[in-house]
């Protein structure tokens, strides 16, 4: 049993400002547009937003998944609104957002995994945002490649998929996902062309050193170009537990051995998430 932990230092924010979050922020809250940054309350809003850079969801509120880290409410999800491409490309435009990253709930629940939706959100929002340029960070879609060809399909700049933990600790983490079946979508995404692929795991919750580096080490060999690695927060007491606060040392420690390992970009940090810096990595 591992008694809760008090934040360290590190993890202190300093709440956002500038004129840039004020304006994204009264847009979101007036198109009642779903954000990761808002939902998932992010430590980095006023950093990224500042910089024109946002998560939206798709394709609902609700998951069929139950991730034991994930804040997502897991059950039934709601219909598909075949709006949503227009709704989130025109969201795009309004917050005048240079660099979006979508990402959706898991739908295993329907026959394309919700990957028709996927395809056309990014075609919309490149119609309405020629000059915008998308990551999509996307579920395993259970390895299946046909789904897959549908994101590749549309050429997303940036191609992101997360191992969340290392080998051990997936069956805990993300009791409906496989450590090798999410390493072969990114192999298979690089290998059909998709420019960058990107994949981010989260430190403490149990995890040792080595096992992390066996992580580093598997995503090298599957070709992805982009590691994020942050600490997990507990997003409430149902959630799996904090067990370790990783240092700020331990964190430069992997960063250094990623770009040994020869990744185009290593973001490692407390506060990185997934799409932390998320403009950065297109290039
Ligand atoms: Fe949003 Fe991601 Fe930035 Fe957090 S790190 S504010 S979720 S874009
Ligand atoms: Fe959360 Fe994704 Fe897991 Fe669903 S699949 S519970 S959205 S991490």
């Amino acid at each position: 049993v591992f008694p809760p932990q008090p934040k360290p230092k590190w993890l202190r924010v300093k709440l956002p400002t500038g004129q840039k979050y004020t304006e994204l922020r009264g847009l979101v809250d007036k198109y009642k547009l779903n954000t990761i940054c808002t939902s998932g309350s992010c430590p980095n809003m006023g950093e990224c937003w500042g910089e024109g850079t946002a998560t939206f969801m798709i394709l609902g509120n609700i998951c069929t998944r139950s991730c034991g880290f994930c804040g997502v409410k897991t059950g039934r999800p709601e219909e598909v609104d075949w709006e949503e491409p227009e709704k989130v490309a025109r969201s795009i435009k309004i917050m005048n957002i240079k660099h979006a990253v979508i990402t959706s709930v898991d739908r295993d629940d329907l026959k394309d995994m919700g990957s028709i939706i996927w395809a056309e959100t990014v075609k919309a929002i490149r119609r309405m945002n020629p000059t915008t340029t998308l990551e999509t960070l996307i579920p395993d879609f259970q390895g299946n490649e046909k789904i897959l060809n549908r994101i590749i399909d549309v050429a997303p700049e940036v191609v992101s998929h997360n191992m969340e933990t290392v080998k051990r600790l997936t069956r805990e983490v993300r009791i409906q996902a496989k450590y090798e079946r999410s390493l072969d979508v990114l192999r298979y995404l690089k290998d059909q062309g998709i420019n960058r692929t990107k994949s981010g795991i989260m430190l403490g919750l149990g995890e040792t050193e080595e096992e992390v580096i066996e992580t580093l080490h598997d995503l090298s060999a599957a070709k992805v170009d982009i590691v994020t690695i942050g600490q997990y927060l507990q997003p409430s007491k149902k959630h799996l537990p904090v067990k370790e606060f990783i240092t700020p040392e331990q964190f430069a420690k992997y960063e250094e051995i990623g770009k040994k390992l020869g990744f185009r970009h290593v973001e490692s940090g407390a506060l990185v998430r997934s799409s932390y810096h998320a403009e950065k990595h297109i290039h």
